[in-house]
């Protein structure tokens, strides 16, 4: 048995690691690098041969940095199927889709901008909707602990993660010469006590390796709390001033976990109610992959369902352009608006600059006043820092994207 690091080595996107055992290769995610234009796209127009000739993929979970280059993967030749979770595969039909979306609009941008120029060599995307198609194709959805096997000699389980909806620990038990070794495969993991999701799983023990993903090694947490406290001052803060607020916020998991927070926070009388707007059609569909997997949910969320109904019912207005024509009570007549807001990637039509996220469009548009807030939602930072840092804070002349955002997931 052999492990080769073909991806995400010494780095933090394009997770691609190669498992080779006796009866063949499994492939653990395929993901998308994330790095300077140019270099992503060489990088992720060809992956390993080893990748492609690969019998089976395993897939973590659905951020892109981890499942990003499935279709180009089975464009490429690969013939196996991609286990994963039913929820990572739901999210993998919208999320692999956004992402052929933005890569054309990326595309089409730059031949637009360039294209005059006689040197000129015209993008093509690296996949479209059509391959990813092809890959959902080779999608086996699983439950987790359903013991599997990729390989002949090789039995798999996928364990909760906790990092988002559908995230798995990979368990591989590979039977070779008469022996069996375990490893473990951590995949991006979570935390306890985070909203909606269940704690990561304990795995099994001993193993024999162990790859364990380390991107936050060296941080520690903030309390889970303050991202509550910190909701509820900010809100409070901005309505009493007449504000709205914008947060920009990854169209997976952080999205939920706000309007989760948001529900219990009105549900407890904390704060007043208030429109609140998603301004990203990604993270709505997102929002309704959520809803399908109630089997992800804590014993929190779960009885937080029972008692009060769908945590995520909120007026949910797809466009932050329907703002402007929002007359509801707590629309612009009052200026007492709570806009939420998802980082779900540009619209093909009318092409907007790609490298600007959906939140970047917004706050010099509508935040012309002392009274709103823009608020980076750092489910970690403590008290004071990030979300309450640039709560009321006046409109400066600065770019959006000097505005703190969260690090990558
Ligand atoms: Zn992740």
């Amino acid at each position: 048995m052999r492990l080769r690091f073909l991806g995400a080595a010494e780095e933090v996107t394009g997770s691609l690691l190669l498992v080779e055992v006796e009866s063949g290769s499994i492939i653990v995610d395929c993901g998308m690098f994330q790095g300077r234009r140019q270099e992503s796209r060489l990088r992720n127009a060809k992956l390993p041969r080893a990748a492609i000739e690969a019998d089976a993929a395993i897939l973590t979970h659905s951020h892109i940095d981890h499942s990003g280059s499935m279709p180009t993967l089975v464009k490429s030749g690969f013939q196996g199927s991609i286990y994963t979770t039913l929820a990572t595969a739901n999210l993998c039909s919208y999320m692999l889709r956004d992402s052929a979306r933005i890569q054309a609009a990326d595309a089409a941008y730059l031949n637009r901008k360039y294209g005059r120029d006689p040197d000129w060599v015209p993008i093509t995307p690296t996949y479209d909707e059509v391959d990813v198609l092809h890959a959902l194709d080779r999608f086996v959805a699983l439950s987790y602990r359903r013991p599997f096997e990729p390989l002949p000699g090789v039995t798999a389980q996928l364990l909760n993660a906790g990092h988002i909806l559908g995230s798995a620990q990979v368990v591989l038990d590979v039977h070779e010469h008469g022996k069996t070794k375990r490893i473990l495969i951590s995949g991006d993991l979570g935390r306890k006590g985070l909203p909606i999701l269940r704690d990561p799983e304990t795995p099994p023990h001993p193993v024999d390796a162990l790859v364990l993903e380390s991107t936050y090694g060296d941080r520690v947490h903030g309390p889970v709390e303050s991202m509550q406290t910190e909701i509820e001052r900010v809100v409070r803060a901005t309505v009493a001033r007449g504000g709205k607020i914008i947060v920009p916020a990854f169209a997976v998991g952080r999205t939920q976990e706000l309007l989760f927070v948001l529900h219990g926070l009105l549900r407890a009388g904390r704060i007043s109610e208030l429109p609140i707007y998603i301004d990203s059609p990604l993270a709505i569909n997102v929002t309704e992959v959520f809803r399908m997997h109630p089997e992800c949910f804590d014993e929190e969320t779960r009885s937080f369902f029972d008692e009060h109904g769908d945590v995520f019912s909120f007026a949910l207005h797809e466009d932050g352009r329907g703002i402007d024509g929002d007359q509801s009570p707590g629309g612009p007549r009052h200026h007492h608006r709570c806009f939420r807001h998802g980082g779900g990637g540009p619209r093909p039509s009318p092409p907007p600059k790609p490298r600007r996220r959906r939140a970047q469009h917004h706050p010099d548009r509508r935040l012309h006043g002392r009274a709103h807030a823009r608020a980076p939602l750092g489910r970690t930072a403590p008290t004071g820092e990030n979300l309450g840092r640039r709560a009321g804070a006046p409109r400066s002349g600065r770019s959006p994207q000097r505005f703190q955002r969260p690090r990558r997931p």
